[in-house]
């Protein structure tokens, strides 16, 4: 049984241009994917490809158009407002801009403790937040509680919203091109953190991106998307090796050298 799985998830964007003229994005086409348990899965494409949106409908930021989303078997696309509450606290989502998703007025230690005490957690909150920070090896953690996010760097701020993330106990994280914006030798340490929570925590990963290098050092399994259709799927050495899709062929291509690990 899997823990996440789509089944022909759809949505498209109705936009309008004007009064007369208005045009339809079929950003998903249906999109049918599958997460295991302690899986760290890979969904590759180029800008525009549908990925933000993919990960957005998992999340519920939005609603699919047609499909079905089933969490532990169970179809939560049917679920009313209450209930699917209840399902966002196992799905977490961590973004591309680590300056965006900070709050510059306020510490590492209170981004932290927000989500314990919305959760109203139960044990030492103290001693939770110091757990979290070395769980994303920040130490020492009191040397970075009392830090603001503009005293910290790119691969920092990732970390603290990472933490920030795991804060909730999730069971699924979904990473949307978590480290594209991050210096090129800071990128390598925050994917191994990833792997490295898997294991740990038990967590299951799905990990977006346009960048066939960095797919190919953490996942087993990928799906490539494009023009909001998945056109590949499988396990990720032999795809990136032995393309069958001409897409496929086309992003690897476009790969300054997709066997060089960064
Ligand atoms: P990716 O993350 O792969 O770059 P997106 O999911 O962001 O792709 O976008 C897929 C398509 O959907 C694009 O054509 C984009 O312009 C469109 N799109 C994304 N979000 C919206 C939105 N909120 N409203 C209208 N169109 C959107
Ligand atoms: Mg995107």
């Amino acid at each position: 049984m899997s823990l996440l799985r789509t089944e022909n998830l759809s949505k498209i964007f109705i936009s309008r241009r004007g009064l007369l003229k208005s045009e339809n994005i079929t950003a998903l086409d249906n999109v049918n994917i599958e997460l295991n348990e302690r899986e760290l899965i890979g969904i590759v494409g180029a800008s525009g490809s549908g990925k933000s949106t993919l990960a957005k409908t998992l999340v519920f930021l939005y609603r699919p158009t047609s499909g079905n989303i089933y969490f532990n078997d169970k179809n939560i696309t049917k679920y009313k407002s209450g209930k699917i509450k209840k399902y966002r606290k196992n799905i977490q989502m961590v973004f591309q801009d680590p300056y965006a998703s900070l709050d510059p007025n306020h510490t590492v230690e209170w981004h932290i403790k927000r989500p314990l005490v919305l959760i109203k957690y139960k044990g030492n909150i103290n001693e939770r937040i110091n757990e979290l920070l070395n769980m994303v090896t920040l130490n020492p953690p009191e040397y970075y509680r009392n830090k603001f996010p503009h005293q910290l760097s790119g691969g920092q701020r990732q970390r603290v919203y990472l933490a920030r993330t795991l804060a909730v106990e999730p069971k699924i994280l979904i990473a949307d091109e978590p480290v594209s914006m991050l210096d090129v030798s800071v990128r390598i340490d925050i994917l191994n953190l990833l792997k490295m929570i898997r294991d740990k925590l038990n967590l299951s990963i799905i990990y977006i991106t346009h960048d066939l290098n960095t797919v190919s050092m953490i996942t087993d399994r990928i799906y490539v998307m494009h023009d909001g259709k998945i056109v590949e799927k499988g396990n990720t050495i032999n795809i990136i090796k032995n393309p069958t899709d001409a897409y496929t062929k086309e992003l690897i291509d476009a790969a300054p050298n997709p066997y060089k690990r960064i």
